[in-house]
């Protein structure tokens, strides 16, 4: 199937964020010419300010054994064994504290905790070992033209390449989703997101503790120790007046804050890292494919930060889209056809859509006010932390993908 002109690729990624690059290398797996495109140099898609972990659960882990690249992942990493999740709402109806143990699913643990520098470094170090990987950073599409058979994409450097298949891998504004005319539902939460890590002397162990406030959560995640202290990553959603104001206080009122509101359980902070800040949304997509045109990761949704989602929900799409390029490989078929779009959107819209229906219903009842809704959460937690069953269950839901288990899962 690999094309030999020079600007014919058979698959153009658009976006080599951690989900554009993990796609690139399950492609690279096949005989099949493929084209990353970025419009940042690649020192700038490497070295990035965000000083936050990311949660990869099992089946994400299961993609990077599948491509050999664990190892380099697990040296850099916290395995989380433990989630403490502890209602500071402060309000009248106030849940019990509930914790989930990967030992009650038998498993060592739930998710490795990754420096999100770590993840894109990890990733990019390992392009250059695929021959049929050509990287085109520092440029994008400016023009998108459909032909019988393919798509013509015009780059902003003026080189004109030739692809049947474009995987929008391009994040939140993606314009690969702009091109293939597909419509967003946007909600907008009132809320900002911090993430950012640092540094203090008392070790959380191997377990996350979620504080539940009235603005959203406030989530410490242990990261790996350096070789003096102990660093934890922080995921701390406000209103976005209180977020600004949080992001400049001076360094050592912020330690403060921190502190009092974790009950000082991480001892004294120091060296707080860059605070990365993220309006919150719930985006989600009419269709996910159109026109040769394939919506992965943030491209094609956002959820708010909660139950660590978002990322592993593009980890299987990535894998989900590298099982219908296989197909289309074996069967000699068009990797870019109408089937192909309706497969894909198939296969990937009951998981989309319930993640993003449970993620939001999860941040709205920490918002809300109403008192029926504060009595259900209330309950519902409740009911969790009394029943086992009930906590497997809800762990096994977060943890394993809706739908079919694509080869890089298995
Ligand atoms: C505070 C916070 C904590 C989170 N924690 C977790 C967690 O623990 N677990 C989890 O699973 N998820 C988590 N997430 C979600 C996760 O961060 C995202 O799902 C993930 O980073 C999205 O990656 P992406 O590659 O799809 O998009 P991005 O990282 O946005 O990458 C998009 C890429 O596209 C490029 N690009 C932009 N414009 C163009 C263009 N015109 N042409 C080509 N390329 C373009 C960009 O330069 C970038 O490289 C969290 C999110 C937040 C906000």
């Amino acid at each position: 199937m690999k094309n030999s002109n020079i600007n014919q690729y058979d698959i153009v990624i658009s976006g080599a964020g951690s989900i554009g690059l993990v796609q690139a290398l399950l492609l690279a797996k096949h005989d099949i010419k493929i084209a990353i495109i970025d419009p940042k140099p690649l020192e700038a898609i490497t070295k990035v300010d965000d000083t936050r972990n990311i949660a990869l659960m099992q089946s994400s882990l299961k993609v990077l054994k599948y491509l050999g690249i664990f190892d380099k992942f697990y040296t850099k990493s916290r395995p989380l064994k433990k989630l403490h999740i502890v209602d500071a709402t402060n309000r009248l109806l106030r849940a019990p504290e509930v914790v989930f143990s990967a030992n009650e699913l038998d498993i060592e643990y739930f998710a490795l905790n990754v420096p999100m520098g770590a993840i894109l470094t990890t990733l990019c170090a390992e392009l250059p070992k695929h021959s049929n990987v050509t990287c085109l950073f520092n440029n994008k599409i400016e023009k998108l033209e459909q032909q019988t058979s393919s798509m013509a994409l015009t780059l902003s450097d003026g080189l004109v390449i030739n692809t049947k298949l474009l995987i929008g891998a391009d994040g939140r504004n993606s314009v690969a989703r702009k091109f293939a005319n597909i419509d967003i539902t946007t909600k907008l939460y009132p809320q900002t997101a911090l993430g950012f890590a640092f540094k203090h002397d008392r070790d959380l162990g191997d377990f996350s503790v979620e504080f539940h406030r009235k603005n959203g959560p406030f989530t410490l995640i242990p990261m790996q120790n350096p070789e003096k202290g102990f660093q934890t990553s922080l995921v701390w959603s406000e209103s976005h007046q209180d977020a600004e104001r949080i992001k400049n206080l001076p360094k050592p009122e912020l330690a403060e804050l921190i502190n009092k509101i974790s009950n000082g359980i991480v001892g004294k902070i120091t060296e707080i890292g860059y605070i990365a800040s993220f309006p919150l949304a719930n985006i989600h997509c009419s269709t996910y494919a159109q026109d040769r045109i394939i919506l992965v990761g943030e491209a094609a949704h956002i959820l708010p930060p909660i139950g660590a989602q978002g990322m592993n929900l593009g980890f299987q799409d990535a894998a989900i889209v590298d099982d219908l390029v296989l197909n289309s490989i074996k069967t000699d078929s068009d990797v870019g056809s109408d089937l192909v779009m309706k497969q894909y959107t198939k296969q990937r819209k009951m998981d989309i859509n319930t993640r993003g229906k449970a993620t939001d219903l999860l941040n709205i009842s920490l918002l809300s006010n109403f008192i029926p809704m504060q009595f259900a959460r209330g309950m519902g937690l409740f009911m969790l932390q009394k029943s086992k069953t009930m906590r497997v269950k809800i762990m096994q839901k977060a943890l394993h993908p809706l739908g079919r288990t694509p080869t890089s899962m298995l």
